[in-house]
C-alpha cells in the first residue's frame, strides 16, 4: 500500500496555546489527532501523552506482525492505559487536575483502515465525491440527535454543542468506538479537530476536497478556511491519500 499524507495544526485567532497534536507516520500507516483539554497548558500535556502512549505501542515488534483483530484490541488496550495515565498525572500534579483529550486514530492494515476513537474530533473519507463521517461524536448534542429527542437545526443552533460525554483521561470507563473499513485505491480521509468542523461545514470541506489537491495544499487550505471563519479554537487537520492499495 502506498499512502500519501501531511498534517498541520495551527494554534488558531483567539486562543494563545494549541492544545490540539496530531501524528503520522505514512509508512508505519498511522495517524493520529488528540484535542485536549484543562487549565494551566494541562490540555497538551493531556494530548500530548495520549499521542505518545499509540506511538510507544508501534515501538514494541508484537504490534508490527499483528492481525487487524489484534491491533484493534492492542489499540483499545493503549487507549484505556493512556486513560489511566492522563488521570493519574491530574491527580499528582493538582494545576493539572481534570485533564483529558479526545483521541483519533487511523491506522492501516492490509487493504483495512483501522478506527480507534474517543471524543469529538472526527475521521472523515472521501470518496467517490462524497465526505463521510465514519467517526461518532462523542457529545451530548449528538447523543440526544441519535435519539431523536433535538432536530438537526436545533442542534446547529445549540450553546451545548461542545459538551463531551467521554475523553480520555476523564472518563472512569471508556466506551470506545473502533471500525474496520475497507480501504480503497484513490479513497482520502481527513482527521481534524473540532476546530476545523465547527468553522467548516461538510459542503465547505467537500468543497476544498473535490478539487482533488496534494495532501499538503488540502491541509493549508482547510487551515486556511478555518481562519477565515474565525479561528474560534486550535485548528488541525491530517490528510491521508491511499494512492495505491
Ligand atoms: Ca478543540
Amino acid at each position: 500500500m502506498k499512502l500519501t499524507a501531511y498534517g498541520k495544526t495551527d494554534v488558531g485567532l483567539m486562543r494563545c496555546n494549541n492544545e490540539d497534536s496530531f501524528y503520522l507516520d505514512e509508512k508505519l500507516g498511522l495517524f493520529i489527532v488528540a484535542d485536549g483539554m484543562g487549565g494551566h497548558a494541562a490540555g497538551e500535556i493531556a494530548s500530548n501523552m495520549a499521542v505518545e502512549a499509540i506511538r510507544d505501542l508501534f515501538a514494541t515488534p508484537l504490534s508490527k506482525q499483528a492481525s487487524g483483530d489484534r491491533l484493534q484490541a492492542l489499540l483499545a488496550d493503549a487507549t484505556n492505559q493512556a486513560n489511566r495515565a492522563i488521570s493519574r498525572a491530574g491527580i499528582e500534579h493538582p494545576p493539572w487536575a481534570g485533564m483529558g483529550t479526545t483521541l483519533t486514530i487511523l491506522l492501516f492494515c492490509g487493504q483495512q483502515a483501522l478506527l480507534t476513537h474517543v471524543g469529538d474530533s472526527r475521521l472523515y473519507r472521501w470518496s467517490n465525491q462524497q465526505l463521510e463521517q465514519l467517526s461518532d461524536d462523542h457529545t451530548l448534542i449528538a447523543d440526544q440527535l441519535r435519539r431523536g429527542a433535538i432536530s438537526h437545526e436545533e442542534s446547529d443552533k445549540s450553546n451545548l454543542r461542545n459538551i463531551l460525554l467521554q475523553a480520555v483521561g476523564v472518563s472512569e470507563k471508556l466506551d470506545i468506538c473502533q471500525k474496520n473499513l475497507p480501504a480503497r485505491e484513490g479513497d482520502c480521509f481527513l482527521l481534524c479537530s473540532d476546530g476545523l468542523t465547527d468553522m467548516l461545514s461538510q459542503e465547505k470541506i467537500s468543497a476544498i476536497l473535490a478539487d482533488n489537491p496534494p495532501p499538503q495544499l488540502g491541509c493549508e487550505e482547510l487551515i486556511a478556511q478555518a481562519l477565515a471563519a474565525g479561528g474560534k479554537d486550535n485548528v488541525t487537520a491530517v490528510l491521508v491519500k491511499v494512492d495505491k492499495l
